[in-house]
C-alpha cells in the first residue's frame, strides 16, 4: 500500500515525499480511507505511530477544494479544527500541517494559552482554513469573536484522554455545542475510558473504530 494508492492528491504526495515518508504506517493505512469517506472515526493510537498524518493528510485531501490564493479573509473560513491538550502538541501538529501544505494554498494557525492573544488574533483575522488549538484559549477567542466556527466541517479531538485528564471536558463539550451538526468528527485517544465513550456517544455519528 502506498500513499498514492490511498488516493491523496499530487500536491500532498509531493510534500510528504520530501519529508521522506515512503510507506504509510499502520494507523495511516487504516485511517486515511475512513477519513476520506467522511465517516466519523474513533481511533486508539499512541503518539509516535504517525497519527498526526493519519488525520491531517486526508483532511487536506478533503479541504483541497477550498484551497485559494485569495487575499480576502472571507475566502478562508475555518474548515478544520484540531483540539489538542497542550501547547507543545498543538505546536507539533502545526509544524506538520505547515510541511504537508507546502504545495496547497490552505492556511493554518495555532492558538494556545499562556501567551498574548493579539498575534493569534491577527493570524485569525487573515482567515485560516485550519486551526490547531488548546480548548481554553480557543474559547477565549470565541468570546472575543476573533474566530467563527460556523463553517467547521471537520473536528479532531487529538489525545482526547489527556484532554479529559487535564480537566478540559466542559470546554470540549462547550466547543462541540458550537459547531455545525453536519460535520465529521475524529477522535484519537490512547485509552477509551467511560468518559471518552460518553463523549463519542453524545457527539459522534455511528463512528468507525480502529485500533492498531
Ligand atoms: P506522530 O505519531 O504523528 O507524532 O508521528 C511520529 C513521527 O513519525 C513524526 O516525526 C512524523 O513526521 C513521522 N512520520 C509520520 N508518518 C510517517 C511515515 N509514513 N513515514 C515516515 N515517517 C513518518
Amino acid at each position: 500500500m502506498s500513499f498514492a494508492e490511498l488516493g491523496l492528491a499530487p500536491e500532498i504526495l509531493r510534500a510528504i515525499d520530501e519529508l521522506g515518508y515512503s510507506t504509510p504506517t499502520p494507523i495511516q493505512a487504516a485511517a486515511i480511507p475512513k477519513v476520506l469517506s467522511s465517516r466519523d472515526l474513533l481511533a486508539a493510537a499512541q503518539t509516535g505511530t504517525g497519527k498526526t498524518a493519519a488525520f491531517m493528510l486526508p483532511i487536506l485531501e478533503r479541504l483541497k477544494k477550498f484551497a485559494s490564493n485569495s487575499a480576502s479573509p472571507a475566502m478562508h473560513p475555518v474548515r478544520a479544527l484540531i483540539l489538542s491538550p497542550t501547547r507543545e502538541l498543538a505546536d507539533q501538529i502545526a509544524v506538520n500541517v505547515k510541511a504537508y501544505t507546502k504545495y496547497l494554498p490552505l492556511r493554518h494557525t495555532v492558538v494556545f494559552g499562556g501567551v498574548n492573544m493579539d498575534p493569534q488574533t491577527q493570524e485569525l483575522r487573515r482567515g485560516v482554513e485550519i486551526v490547531v488549538a488548546t480548548p481554553g484559549r480557543l474559547l477565549d477567542h470565541v468570546g472575543q469573536k476573533t474566530i467563527q466556527l460556523n463553517k467547521v466541517d471537520i473536528l479532531v479531538l487529538d489525545e482526547a484522554d489527556r484532554m479529559l485528564d487535564m480537566g478540559f471536558i466542559n470546554d470540549i463539550r462547550k466547543i462541540l455545542g458550537m459547531l455545525p451538526k453536519e460535520r465529521q468528527t475524529l477522535l484519537f485517544s490512547a485509552t477509551f475510558a467511560p468518559e471518552i465513550k460518553k463523549l463519542a456517544e453524545d457527539f459522534m455519528r455511528n463512528p468507525e473504530m480502529i485500533e492498531v
